[in-house]
């Protein structure tokens, strides 16, 4: 809890950020910052990590599906609030189309409220996607539940920048595409790596949009702070054991396959597919 103490002391809107900190804690029944229980009696509890354009949430909400368990990533909660032209969408707008973090106190309030509405609908176990993103969100994260893994999700840099500048989202039904044909030759020690397109069915094609921040200027930007603030996060779960690397081999063809051997979860889908 020193991390939260920390946190709030350092705070200017102190007493904001205490009351969504405080009812996210102390709510008896939030699945996330009451889960201390038995890993074995409850649902999964990980995280996904990795450098904007990985494909973090296109692979944690596959598994989500598989598992059960809601998938939460903190960009999709600021993209909702941009979008909600709320009090803190002109702020967020700003911070988000430069490419820079939001800061711990937004997120921390904007992820609470998600947990509790997740809550209200019956929600147990999750796969955090974006969130923690500084060694300060990962020590509040740990200061009030138990993270299971964490899984971190890796591709070459030339790689990212292109996947980040190909995807696209169907302003109706929010399904994420992606226009980029990735065919990087092996260099260097490098691996070569092919990625088709993931190209949408005829009935979103003219209504797909683009990310603001997903221009080349701004994912330079996110790249570079991500090496600045968020891979120190991938010591502080290697050095608790919890991290689990994986460089992703190709497009989903390859990697999903690869990905649930890696965590065991080969013969879980099978046994899934089998019963439904
Ligand atoms: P990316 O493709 O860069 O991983 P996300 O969709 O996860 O993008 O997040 C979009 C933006 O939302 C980030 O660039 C950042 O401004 C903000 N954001 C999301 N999660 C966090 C977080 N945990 N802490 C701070 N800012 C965040």
């Amino acid at each position: 809890m020193a991390a939260i103490t920390r946190l709030a002391r350092s705070s200017s809107s102190i007493s904001y950020l205490r009351r969504c900190l405080s009812s996210a804690i102390s709510s008896e029944t939030n699945p996330l910052f009451t889960s201390r229980k038995d890993p074995k009696d409850r649902n999964v509890q990980w995280v996904f990590l990795g450098c904007p354009g990985v494909g973090k949430g296109t692979y944690a909400s596959r598994l989500c599906k598989l598992l059960g368990v809601p998938h939460i990533a903190t960009g999709d909660l600021v993209r909702e609030e941009l979008a909600s032209s709320g009090p803190l969408s002109q702020q967020l707008s700003e911070i988000v189309n430069q490419g820079k973090l939001v800061s711990d106190e937004i997120i921390i309030s904007l992820l609470s409220k998600r947990l509790e509405s997740g809550e209200a609908k019956g929600d147990s176990g999750f796969i955090l996607d974006g969130f923690p993103r500084t060694i300060n969100q990962a020590e509040i994260l740990e200061g009030v539940t138990d993270i299971d893994l964490v899984v971190n999700l890796k591709l070459q840099e030339n790689v990212l920048l292109e996947k980040c500048l190909g995807r696209r989202i169907c302003s109706e039904c929010g399904k994420n595409f992606n226009l980029a044909s990735i065919n990087v030759k092996g260099e260097n020690g490098n691996p070569g790596i092919s990625m088709a397109p993931l190209l949408p069915p005829p009935h979103c094609t003219s209504k797909l949009i683009t990310r603001s921040d997903d221009t080349e200027t701004v994912v330079k930007e996110r790249l570079r702070v991500y090496s600045e603030k968020s891979q120190p996060v991938e010591e502080f779960y290697r050095s608790r054991g919890k991290l689990l690397e994986f460089d992703l081999p190709g497009g989903i063809p390859q990697s999903w396959p690869k990905l649930l051997e890696a965590l065991n979860l080969d013969d879980y889908e099978e046994k899934q597919s089998a019963a439904a």
